[in-house]
């Protein structure tokens, strides 16, 4: 099937190097793609260039294009069901959770098309007559936006709504792994009115095609969902033409439960914040900081309640949690356990394989919980992101050091992206959620969050945010022109 969408005409790869993409629950087929070679991905960029340097998109009035993302939420409101079944083929997960993904992607197109672009300009006062001086937004121009496949739809939309919003033109790139969902997207852009060359789509691996966006001078501004690896692999090649960058990576999400709290909602938490989609989040909050004094009772409890997850493929109504996405990312959540092992950690539950044959053909793996977790090890520092909790615990002698303790655990990470903190002491929460190195603190409470918020990372979780003003504020450049009213010589080089 042709699915490059370059210049509003679908069309194969020049090479036509094909892809079969394979549901993780049981590896049956779903579809085959055909993956872009450099050419077709440059072929993209000059796509996207001219319709930027046209005007046909940039140069309508913010009200217009903001009517297009409206109807963009309706057709993908109309075209739920079919995008939540290939949404699940693709990544594996559970079909409610598929569904839910689409109620969030409509929200963000109905979001920014609400709030709508301040196309107007302000003022500044220049200190006297004679002189204009105003700043104007305009839109950054081609924007290259390369995105993960754990929530292949979701993450895409945090991107494509903000930036069509502000006037910009696309080249959209989702992960090898998930592309189905991105190619309905163009569907359903080019059917809510987005002209031909605003948004184009490659399919194919990071070097055949993000790295080509990320080089590319015509390229103004390159948004990127990923790991931190690649994130700084994107970010190095960016420099070369020091375009606009914006990077969404990775966390290591401390989930802090004081002895205060309701301890049977933390713990029903504690399940959902780690094992959601697998631990296939980034805000997983897999890194359980419990109070001394609860540590043992809780982690029994949590322990008896992860074994009873009931793992199944995206249409088993039974199922509580999917596969991983594949055989490889299974085998690294593997070495992350054995690591934890090596280096002294205990395995209360999981670090193995289901033994059901229904699930043998998939990428299971059970949900695990580690004790006696330290903060310099592998499985502690570093995003196994899989289903897999690792329990430290924190203690002093007041409440005063404990607390002290807790947010030092907490911010010994590279990471910081979100965490939650768990108490009955709104006073302490809020002590805590000023000190949390994090972009998001969740106050008993894990996971949600708003199209109306920021999200992003503090620390090497990322650079900027999406959501929110600031996330529609990336795809903006700011211009400020100064009009002389009245001009004269002024003789500074004599007359
Ligand atoms: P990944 O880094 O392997 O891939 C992300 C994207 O980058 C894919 O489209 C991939 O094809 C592309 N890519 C790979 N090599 C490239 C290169 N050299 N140049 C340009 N592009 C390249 O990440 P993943 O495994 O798809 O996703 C999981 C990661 O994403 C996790 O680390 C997770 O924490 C992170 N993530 C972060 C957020 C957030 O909001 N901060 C959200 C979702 C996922």
């Amino acid at each position: 099937m042709p699915e490059l969408f370059i210049d509003g005409t679908w069309r194969d790869a020049r090479r036509s190097g094909f892809r079969t993409i394979r549901c993780p629950a049981d590896e049956t087929p779903v579809t085959t793609v055909s993956e872009a070679e450099p050419p077709d991905t440059v072929a993209a960029i000059g796509a996207a260039r001219r319709a930027f340097d046209d005007g046909r998109w940039s140069r309508r009035s913010a009200a217009d294009r903001c009517a297009v993302l409206s109807r963009t939420a309706e057709l993908l409101a109309r075209d739920h069901d079919r995008y939540a079944r290939a949404e699940s083929l693709d990544t594996g997960k559970r079909l409610v959770e598929s569904q839910q993904d689409l109620d969030d992607v409509i929200a963000v197109f109905r979001h920014y098309a609400a709030v709508g672009v301040d196309d107007g300009d302000r003022r500044v006062d220049a200190g006297g007559t004679g002189v204009i001086s105003r700043v104007v937004r305009e839109p950054v121009g081609v924007c290259g936006l390369i995105t993960p496949w754990n929530y292949p739809l979701l993450q895409a939309s945090w991107k494509v709504a903000p930036c069509l919003a502000a006037g910009n033109t696309i080249v959209l790139k989702p992960s090898e792994l998930t592309p189905s969902t991105a190619v309905l997207l163009m569907r359903t852009l080019a059917e809510a009115g987005v002209p031909d060359g605003v948004a184009n789509l490659v399919l194919g691996a990071g070097p055949n095609t993000g790295a080509v966006l990320a080089e590319h001078p015509d390229v103004d501004l390159i948004s990127f969902t990923g790991g931190s690896i690649t994130g700084r692999r994107v970010m190095a090649l960016a420099s070369g033409t020091v375009k606009r960058i914006a990077l969404e990576l990775g966390g290591k999400n401390p989930n802090i439960i004081f002895a205060d709290a309701d301890l049977d909602t933390a713990l029903d938490f504690a399940l959902t914040a780690a094992f959601l989609h697998s631990g296939q989040v980034c805000s997983a909050g897999t890194r359980l900081l419990l109070e001394e004094s609860i540590a043992a009772e809780f982690t029994d409890r949590l322990v008896e309640r992860a074994e009873r997850i009931r793992l199944g493929g995206p249409f088993d109504p039974e199922a509580q949690a999917g596969p991983l996405i594949s055989s490889a990312h299974r085998e690294r959540v593997e070495a992350y356990v054995a690591a934890g092992l090596a280096e002294g950690a205990g395995l209360r539950c999981g670090g193995v394989r289901p033994k059901d044959p229904e699930l043998a053909a998939g990428f299971y793996y059970r949900p695990t919980v580690l004790d006696r977790c330290r903060a310099g090890m592998t499985v502690v520092r570093e995003e196994s992101f899989g289903p897999v909790i690792t329990v430290e615990t924190f203690g002093g002698t007041s409440d005063h050091d404990r607390e002290e303790a807790a947010i030092a655990a907490a911010n010994d990470s590279i990471y910081g992206l979100a965490g939650a903190v768990w108490t009955s002491d709104d006073a302490r929460a809020q002590r805590l959620a000023s000190r949390l190195r994090l972009g998001t603190v969740w106050i008993n409470d894990y996971h949600p969050y708003l199209p109306g918020a920021e999200w992003g990372g503090f620390k090497q979780s990322g650079i900027g945010r999406e959501l929110g003003p600031a996330g529609l504020d990336e795809y903006v450049e700011l211009k400020h022109v100064w009009h002389n009213l009245d001009p004269r010589p002024q003789h500074l080089f004599g007359s």
